[in-house]
């Protein structure tokens, strides 16, 4: 079996973020995947490396394979007394879940990793297995109480969530800078407005050829988050079989799309929907979009089509591609 693992889903076009003022980078690995942060200010040092720390601190916290993990404890334990922001981000997530119907479900781990997703012990479950799993998934429950968390018959997994969450806290806290530029594996979250007084500009990677963009999107500030089935994935006999899996199958999501991207102001929103909209499909996707105020979303389909919310019409390039209005 062979194994691809492609970590980045979106390449960053920056264009001239320093003004006189200097800029700092950090380049490192966390949560899985390669992460790039660049604030420019005052102490952009100072500030770049408090960045880094707080993708440690909360890695070290939601890790699904680091023992010393609240999340992991709560898994192999069943439950766990989880701090005030991990018990705040699963309750955020849980009730995402509810939102998109169960599209994105935090509590799908046991699924994830039959497929060895996380763990990267790849391999394609049998259907009595995944009709087990999915029985056991549809039985079972998880309670917040304060923040003590309990689960039965599930396991939890923020790795949907977790890099969106993180990049907007780190432009909470580093609001003082003058502009703050992350990518976290893909999770682009951008803030401050760049000395020409320029938007800045995401390229979204092309789902068929990732050395290449697609298209470009403009923006003020705000998240970009990508989820895309070529980010990780398997092959076996041919069969390619993606990382994101649809809760109602216990498979590989399949409903045509191979690449969503969120825009939005809040980043742990973005990170929740991307994967969500990405199992819904082109049009479960564009009527859960219709419901709401709080997102715009590029959607790509495995016939290579390529479709906008109106929202962003004006503010998305370089590539043909259909409006889905109100
Ligand atoms: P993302 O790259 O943000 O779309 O997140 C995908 C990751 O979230 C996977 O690698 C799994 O760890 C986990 N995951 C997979 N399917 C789902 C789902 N339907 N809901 C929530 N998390 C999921
Ligand atoms: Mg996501």
């Amino acid at each position: 079996m062979r194994r691809f693992v492609t970590i980045l889903t979106v390449l960053l076009l920056l264009t001239g973020c320093a003004k006189q003022a200097e800029s700092h980078t950090k380049d490192f690995f966390a949560m899985n995947t390669v992460m790039s942060v660049t604030v420019s200010g005052e102490n952009s040092e100072e500030d770049s490396l408090r960045a880094m720390q707080i993708v440690q601190e909360l890695d070290k916290q939601w890790s699904v394979t680091n023992e010393n993990s609240a999340v992991y404890q709560l898994n192999a334990t069943g439950t766990a007394e989880l701090s005030d922001e991990t018990a705040e981000l699963l309750r955020r997530s849980l009730q995402l879940k509810e939102e998109t119907g169960g599209a994105f479900d935090p509590t799908i781990y046991q699924i994830v990793k039959m497929w060895g997703f996380t763990t990267g012990e790849y391999r394609v479950p049998t259907d009595v297995e995944l009709a087990d799993a999915l029985e056991m998934h549809r039985n079972s429950s998880i309670t917040l109480d304060g923040n003590r968390a309990t689960v039965s018959g599930c396991a939890v997994d923020l790795g949907a969530v977790a890099k969106g969450y993180t990049a907007a806290k780190i432009a909470s806290e580093l609001e003082h800078a003058d502009t703050l530029n992350l990518n976290l594996g893909g999770n682009i979250q951008l803030e401050g407005t760049k000395p020409d007084g320029s938007p800045w500009r995401v390229g979204i990677k092309n789902p068929e050829n990732t050395e290449e963009y697609l298209g470009i999107l403009e923006l003020e500030s705000g998240a970009v988050v990508t989820s895309g089935g070529y980010e990780r994935y398997f092959e076996q006999d041919g069969v390619r079989y993606c990382h994101i899996i649809d809760p109602k199958t216990g498979r590989p999501a399949d409903k045509g799309l191979i690449s969503v991207t969120i825009v939005s102001e809040d980043g742990f929103l973005a990170d929740a929907l991307s994967t969500a909209l990405y199992v819904m499909g082109l049009e479960e996707a564009s009527a859960f979009w219709r419901g709401r105020t709080d997102f715009e979303a590029v959607l790509v389909t495995d016939a290579g089509e390529i479709y906008a919310t109106e929202g962003l019409q004006d503010s998305f390039s370089g590539c043909e591609f259909q409006v889905i209005t109100r």
